[in-house]
């Protein structure tokens, strides 16, 4: 697609990249058809191919307007269109740079103004932890939009405390140890129990996905460059991976040697981070051997208690126990900044399946569940039609439990469903521990 970039943008880095991406675009269309927007709207204009004609227009000096704006707002920023595209557009940078020039000509109203701000410093603050406990103390009488945000309290179970002297850092991330703060536990249980110490810088905060999404890319750089300086001692001293178990943060620091490329201090450090970065789904996979042998020789659980939907513990507290060597029935949903954002597919499905679970195959597989972020409050109608069709699928098979990769996925989804929903490295914890976490 050829482009004459308007001057305000000719000459700067943006510039040069958007149109190095719209000179891949062929106009073909495959991408539309797998996108999840296109699928409920029906309009060209909410699909990655309408997206792009308007990202271009733009950067070619015709003026936006609120319109242009609230097509680019529908988009997830899911990638689906990227895992399509036969070309190898990278729609989800391009998006990035469109959003951002139209924010610059299109002022929001004041009151979505201060909803994006909130949600930039709210998130993302050390102040977010204690309002989420004051919101689960008052989550009988929430009105039910905003108690499908504040999920249930959740019992994190023991951090680990041996060392070992093969070591790793996990990101802890922003919502998700006040959110969900078994899954950060967990994994240090796990990898302890392989003999990996997994090491949590307290200086190491949000990814910067939140600051950076919402057009606020200076906020997104600062996050990663103090992530970079909190990793940087550890990784110098031999850690010998960055591990993330929510898919979105994993994403988001895989990007970090591209977004700080230009910048000096950092390039260099930016892209040995994220070279470094591994979701957890591609480190165990390798030690599912170690795994097995573990589940082998743990002691005979006690029967199945019948609760469902219970807090899990894993090894930290009380336990729904079912016996370890039953094929237990899970759906896996693969979050959209897995299997798009970072490529990994199939790797969780296939070590649930060598561990003993029977995982039922899902429907539509490639769809995003609507959380996107801070998509299922800027953009609640569609976020809410998207969870109950994947809902949908990953009923069918009427599973013990949904497992998924992502703290806001699986937030989400829990909001629509009495069955529930897990990371899937809870659900291995607590195999480990003999029991089995539904
Ligand atoms: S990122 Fe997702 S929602 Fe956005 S255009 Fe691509 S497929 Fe559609
Ligand atoms: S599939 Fe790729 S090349 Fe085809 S229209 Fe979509 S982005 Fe362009």
């Amino acid at each position: 697609m050829q482009t004459n970039l308007a001057d305000f943008i000719k000459h700067t880095p943006e510039g040069q990249e958007a149109a190095g991406i719209l000179g891949k675009c062929v106009h073909c269309g495959f991408c539309t058809a797998t996108c999840p927007t296109y699928q409920l709207l029906g309009d060209e204009l909410d699909g990655p191919r309408g997206r792009i004609y308007l990202i271009k227009q733009v950067l070619e000096g015709v003026r936006p307007t609120e319109k242009t704006q609230l097509h680019l707002d529908r988009c997830l920023t899911c990638r689906n269109c990227e895992t399509t595209c036969p070309s190898g557009v990278q729609y989800g940078r391009l998006v990035d740079i469109g959003r951002k020039v139209v924010d610059e000509q299109v002022p929001r109203p004041f009151g979505a103004r201060v909803v994006r701000q909130a949600l930039k410093a709210g998130l993302t603050s050390p102040l977010f932890g204690p309002a989420m406990k004051l919101g689960q103390l008052a989550r009988p009488l929430l009105p039910g939009s905003l108690k499908s945000k504040v999920p249930a309290p959740q019992r994190a179970g023991d951090t680990p405390s041996r060392s070992h002297p093969r070591r790793m850092l996990m990101l802890a991330g922003c919502v998700q140890p006040a959110m969900l703060p078994n899954i950060n536990t967990a994994t240090a249980r796990v990898f302890d129990a392989l003999g990996i110490e997994l090491v949590v810088p307290a200086a190491a905060g949000c990814c910067g996905a939140i600051r950076y999404h919402l057009n606020d890319h200076d906020g997104g750089l600062a996050d990663a460059r103090a992530n970079i300086d909190a990793w940087w001692p550890h990784i110098e001293s031999g850690c010998e991976a960055i591990v993330m178990n929510a898919s979105g943060c994993g994403a988001q620091v895989r990007e970090y040697g591209h977004m700080l490329r230009h910048d000096p201090a950092y390039a260099a450090k930016a892209q040995r981070v994220s070279d470094l970065t591994k979701d957890v789904a591609e480190v165990l996979p390798s030690m599912a051997e170690a795994i097995k042998a573990k589940l082998v020789h743990q002691p005979s659980p006690a029967p199945d208690s019948g609760a469902r939907g219970q807090a899990p513990a894993g090894a930290g507290g009380a336990q729904h126990r079912v016996r370890a060597d039953s094929a237990p029935r899970v759906v896996f949903h693969s979050p959209c900044t897995l299997q798009h954002g970072q490529q990994i597919r199939g790797e969780v499905e296939s070590l649930l399946t060598a561990l003993g679970a029977e995982v039922s195959p899902v429907g539509e597989s490639h769809f995003c569940c609507g959380s996107a972020g801070t998509y299922s409050v800027l953009q609640p109608d569609l976020a809410y039609k998207l969870r109950d069709r994947r809902l949908g699928h990953l009923e069918a098979p009427a599973p013990e439990v949904i497992l998924s990769a992502n703290v806001g996925c699986i937030t989400h989804l829990q909001s629509g469903t009495e069955r529930p929903v897990r990371h899937w490295i809870e659900w291995l914890d607590a195999r480990l521990s003999g029991s089995v976490t539904q």
